[in-house]
């Protein structure tokens, strides 16, 4: 199940090259050493504050990633979630994964969305709207100061 194209300029990859020091005014939140986390372009339905967690070497799905990858996916999460919960005081946490376009997997580098949620918040069918730069970068900001 592989549906990067050849020459794929993976997005994920680009950024991991540039770790493991985010610049303070980048976006990214996280950054342990097989996985980084950051305020992706969108939120959805309004909820910001979401988290992509991505692994540092280039998977393209679920059905690649290596099973020794999975206590860094625990962890990083468990630190994303406290750290939501610490800034935005949100009442849930949701965690999401895509494969494939039936899917709607849409970067071709594994990612897993961890989301703050609130009661009733329209998540689930959620329109995606794009975050302005100053917007995701305030966020990290926020998002970094809070990890531990
Ligand atoms: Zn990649």
């Amino acid at each position: 199940m592989k549906h990067a194209p050849a020459g794929y300029a993976c997005p994920f990859c680009g950024i991991a090259a540039s770790l493991p020091s985010p610049a303070p005014e980048s976006a990214v939140v996280l950054v342990d050493d097989n996985v980084y986390a950051l305020v992706p372009t969108h939120h959805y339905g309004g909820i910001k504050g979401n988290c992509l967690l991505i692994p540092r070497a280039h998977y393209e799905n679920v059905l690649d990633i290596p099973d020794s990858l999975g206590a860094d996916f625990f962890r990083a999460t468990r630190r994303l979630a406290q750290a939501m919960r610490d800034v935005f005081q949100c009442e849930g946490i949701s965690t999401r994964q895509h494969n494939g376009p039936a899917g709607d997997q849409d970067v071709w580098h594994f990612h897993l969305h961890v989301f703050p949620r609130y009661s009733e918040d329209g998540l689930h069918g959620g329109k995606k709207v794009p975050y302005t730069t100053e917007e995701r970068i305030d966020l990290a900001a926020s998002l970094r100061a809070a990890l531990h």
